[in-house]
Parts: structure tokens; C-alpha cells; sequence
């Protein structure tokens, strides 16, 4: 077994890696650094032969650290099928449009033609079967499990019956959602563990970043009101959820980007939250949603994402304060900037803390293991972190 990383070892983004077992070739994840200054850094470092010997492309999620390279790799020549949920395919749709429009308004290069996107070859995998072993090529074997970062997020595990190696891809993992649930995988000791560090020894409680957040909006939201920023998928779910219930305990008012409802409604009948999660407000929701059109002055929470605004389709009374919990994107930067608004960051966890990072590396007992998703001296802490836990469990 071989692994290696076209991106996103020791450092934040364009996370692209090969795995090469029983001779074949399975590359996890096609992903883009948004931040990257150049094209070279933006995009995986793999070349048009690497591309051209794959054999099958896994995709995690939809996020753009993971997806947007994909129509690249495509026209380098990659010529073989994108295995990912239907959830995350029809987002990664989304992610594109998005992409194409930050890039013009940012002015930057997209290297491959848009017909690359209608070509990439995705294969929904059907997530009835998941959680059971799928064959996918000679004695290869894989099992898929949700992995709560986002809305039909993905862990991998791949086994060759000949060699009898197997090769776990966790890609950005919580246990810690409000609304997506964490699948376990099987309890077998892998030999090879690709995990998400992007949090690195990070200990702070997902209870205490949404208290902070919460107090923050009592304080703005009454008197100024708050826009709240969010990606298309993940985090913006999370939020609309706790967001919701905070608004309807305070009596506050709130609207969500029509996206965003759209999203939500489809996601509902997808069975995809933990049991139980927005039951409760499907009156209170079609009574929010309503709101968007009315055009209303009270001051209030505006749940959006950067499709609002680069639409500028936002309604403000110019004295809103923007809160997101990460990442500050492009488009968002430009337009605090531009409307020379306040910016509150405060953090909201959709990677592993360090306890949840221990408990699944116990859990898969790796032989050998990398840690990703983060600059190399986070990368190296958590690695040594984990390195002592092995022995403490001793
Ligand atoms: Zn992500
Ligand atoms: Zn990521």
C-alpha cells in the first residue's frame, strides 16, 4: 500500500490524496486553497499522468477544500468514476456556480473549460447500503459511514481481501453537530489512517462556542441585529437549527437565505439529521420563511451565505454587526469591508477536538497514521497527542 498526498498535508486546504493498493489507484477528495495566491498553490500538485492512471475518485463532501479541483482533474485527462453521496454531488454543483462567481469577481484564473464540470463522472452511492461492505473493483471493498461535518458527509474504509490492508479516510469529522450524526466505524485495527487535524489539540467544548455565539447575539441582535454568515452546507444547517430555537425562546425575529430553506426542506426528507431534529418547527418554519419577502425593519437575524451576498440581495438598516463562525471567505471579506461593518468570528466546531480526535484513533488502532487539514506544527501536536494516547491506553 502507498499513500500520497497531492494536497493538504500541513497545510489548510486542497486536501487530494492517492491511495495505491492491490495495484489500483483510488484518489480521496479533489480539492482547491481558496486562499492561495496562485494557481500552482490553489490547485493539487498532481500531474496529467497521475491524473490519467486513477482509478476511481471517493469524494468526502462538497466543501470547496474538497471538491473544486475536480473539473481540473478532468481535464487533465482523469478518466474514471467520482463515488460521493447524492447530497454531496448536488451540492458540489452548487459549490461550482459559487466558485465561478467569486473567481470573476476576485479575478481569478479558472484553468479548465466549464464543460469540465458536466464531465466529471459522479456515482451516487446508495445510502441504503451504506454501513455494509461494497465491492468496488477486483477483491477491493469499501464501506462509507456519515461523518457528521455536513449534510451527506462521508468517512471511507477500504479493504483488500488479497492483501488483507486496509485504509481509512475519516475527511472532516465531528462528533460534535447539533444536527448530524456521527457513524462509528467497524471496530477492526486499520493499517493505514488518513484523519482530519484541522483542529489539532484544540480541547474547547462545542457547548462554550455556541454559548459565546448566543451571547453575542443577545447583545447585537435587539438593538442593531445581526447578519449571520454561513457556508452553502454544514455549519449553515447546524446554525438554522440552534438559530431557530434561540429566536423562538427570545421571541426574536429571523430569515434565512431562500437557498438555505430550499436546502433544508430537501434535507429533510433525506433522512439525514439526528431523529427528531427541526420536527418541531415545520410550523415555525414555513412562517420564517415567509418573512424574506416581506421587508420587514425590526431588527432581527439574517442567516445568509455568500450567494446573498454577491446577489446583493441584502436588506440592512446599516448598523447590523456580521457574525460567522468560519471560514471568512472571499466574497464575505470584500463586503465587511466594503460596507465597513463590524466582523464578529467566534468559533463553532465541525472538526475533531482533541478528546473526539483520541477517542476514533482508539476506536481504529492504526498501525501507521496521518494527520491532515493543517499547518505542519498543529499537524506534528496533534501527532504526538495521539502517539502518547496509543500508549497511555496500554
Ligand atoms: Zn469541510
Ligand atoms: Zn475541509
Amino acid at each position: 500500500m502507498q499513500f500520497t498526498s497531492y494536497g493538504g498535508v500541513n497545510e489548510y486546504g486542497r486536501s487530494c490524496f492517492l491511495i495505491e493498493i492491490s495495484g489500483r489507484r483510488i484518489l480521496v477528495d479533489c480539492g482547491i486553497s481558496k486562499s492561495a495566491e496562485t494557481v500552482r498553490e490553489r490547485y493539487p500538485d498532481f500531474s496529467e499522468a497521475d491524473v490519467q492512471r486513477i482509478d476511481a475518485v471517493f469524494i468526502t463532501h462538497s466543501h470547496e477544500d474538497h471538491t473544486l479541483a475536480l473539473p481540473y482533474a478532468v481535464s487533465l485527462g482523469l478518466n474514471a468514476p467520482v463515488f460521493a453521496s447524492a447530497e454531496t454531488i448536488a451540492q458540489t454543483r452548487a459549490y461550482f456556480q459559487l466558485w465561478e462567481k467569486t473567481a470573476a469577481l476576485e479575478r481569478l484564473l479558472i484553468p479548465y473549460h466549464k464543460e469540465a464540470e458536466e464531465q466529471i463522472d459522479f456515482r451516487p452511492i446508495d445510502m441504503a447500503a451504506a454501513g455494509e461492505w461494497t465491492l468496488l473493483f477486483d477483491e477491493i471493498e469499501y464501506i462509507a459511514g456519515a461523518n457528521g461535518h455536513a449534510p451527506g458527509s462521508l468517512w471511507y474504509l477500504f479493504y483488500d481481501r488479497a492483501s488483507e490492508e486496509s485504509v481509512f479516510f475519516s475527511g472532516d469529522y465531528t462528533m460534535s453537530s447539533a444536527v448530524f450524526p456521527f457513524d462509528w466505524p467497524p471496530a477492526t485495527s486499520v493499517d493505514f489512517a488518513v484523519l482530519d487535524g484541522a483542529n489539532g489539540v484544540c480541547r474547547s467544548k462545542q457547548a462554550d462556542c455556541i454559548a459565546d455565539v448566543l451571547s453575542q447575539l443577545d447583545e447585537h441582535v435587539p438593538h442593531n441585529g445581526v447578519l449571520f454568515h454561513v457556508p452553502l452546507a454544514g455549519k449553515s444547517q447546524d446554525w438554522l437549527y440552534l438559530l431557530l430555537s434561540f429566536c423562538k425562546q427570545r421571541d426574536l425575529r429571523m430569515e434565512a437565505e431562500p437557498f438555505l430553506m430550499q436546502e433544508l426542506e430537501k434535507l429533510m426528507h433525506e433522512d439525514l439529521f439526528k431523529s427528531g431534529i427541526f420536527r418541531d418547527f415545520s410550523k415555525f418554519l414555513n412562517v420564517q420563511a415567509g418573512i424574506m419577502e416581506s421587508g420587514e425593519t425590526e431588527p432581527k437575524i439574517t442567516l445568509l451565505t455568500d450567494f446573498t451576498l454577491l446577489n446583493g440581495a441584502v436588506r440592512t438598516q446599516g448598523k447590523e454587526a456580521m457574525l460567522t463562525t468560519g471560514p471568512v471567505s472571499p466574497v464575505l471579506k470584500r463586503y465587511v469591508e466594503e460596507e465597513n461593518m463590524p466582523l464578529i468570528k467566534l468559533p463553532y466546531h465541525v472538526h475533531p477536538t482533541l478528546t473526539e480526535s483520541t477517542a476514533l484513533y482508539r476506536h481504529l488502532q492504526p498501525t501507521s497514521f496521518i494527520c491532515t487539514h493543517a499547518p505542519k506544527e498543529t499537524t506534528e501536536q496533534l501527532e504526538a497527542a495521539l502517539r502518547r494516547a496509543a500508549f497511555s491506553s496500554l
